[in-house]
């Protein structure tokens, strides 16, 4: 199932997109904690806006340099455990919201990632285990202050901006994550082209490693890291994240 989030001016509510991303049928209830039903209305995804399909009512996992091409062009090796670090979930927005570039920064970077959503309370989660506590998958711009990255010596600043964590168009439930494409384009030319089989730690491993110091609980988000080829973003570009199987985050960049 893809699980999209909207609105056609009122009240968000959730509903299920078909195969060619086209039409969208509404559900009753959030599908990461309810049983839904179809309401019986129906929309094309053109007429309705989509919104972030989910907001993390607890946390944002993000794993840093956890593809080797990337940890190499940041100019070091990958680290042995999977380094994590948090993102507030203020920092989420969803497919067309701008990234705002704030004023703090001169160097901010785009990081094209497939993003996991948890499906349940868990802890201590083995990596064989870790596929049952998963609900889905969407695409993730990890946008980074880079300068600030460099100087704050931690990243909380560099990657907790509002607006900094793009999420969508959608969850997609049913996934095969093992060799996924994964290209991120700036304006439409090809940045970021890789492929989720470089991982250097994969999903399950990810899961296990971050539920073994943190209760993750439904709809915890983590993301699993860029490819090389990260770049930076200025006022008036728009960015696109595009994981096959999934589909297309596109958000402008702005600067107020
Ligand atoms: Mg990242």
């Amino acid at each position: 199932m893809r699980i999209a989030r909207f609105t056609t001016g009122e009240d968000p509510v959730y509903g299920l997109v078909d195969g060619a991303g086209e039409k969208i049928a509404e559900v009753t209830g959030d599908p990461l904690y309810q049983r839904i039903e179809l309401t019986g209305a129906t929309h094309r995804v053109e007429d309705v806006r989509l919104l972030a399909p989910v907001i993390p009512r607890s946390k944002i996992i993000g794993i840093g340099k956890n593809y080797a091409d990337h940890a190499a062009e940041m100019g070091g090796e990958p680290p042995a455990e999977p380094l994590m670090f948090l993102v507030p979930n203020t920092a989420v927005v969803g497919p067309g919201d701008p990234v705002v570039l704030p004023p703090q920064s001169s160097e901010v970077h785009y990081e094209g990632e497939l993003a996991v959503v948890i499906g349940r309370l868990c802890k201590d989660v083995e990596p064989e285990d870790a596929l049952g506590v998963i609900f889905g998958y969407t695409c993730a711009n990890d946008v980074t202050a880079r300068d600030l990255q460099r100087g704050d010596g931690q990243w909380a600043r560099a990657k907790g901006f509002d607006t900094f964590s793009p999420l969508g168009p959608w969850i997609e439930t049913d996934l095969d994550i093992s060799d996924l494409r994964l290209v991120t384009r700036r304006d439409g030319e090809v940045v970021q082209d890789g492929t989720t089989a470089d991982m250097v730690h994969g999903v399950a491993a990810l899961i296990s490693h971050a539920s073994k110091a943190f209760t993750l609980l439904p709809g915890d988000v983590i993301l699993t890291g860029t490819p090389a080829g990260v770049g930076p973003i200025e006022s008036g570009q728009r960015v696109e994240v595009e994981i096959e199987g999934i589909g297309t985050l596109s958000n402008p960049v702005i600067r107020h």
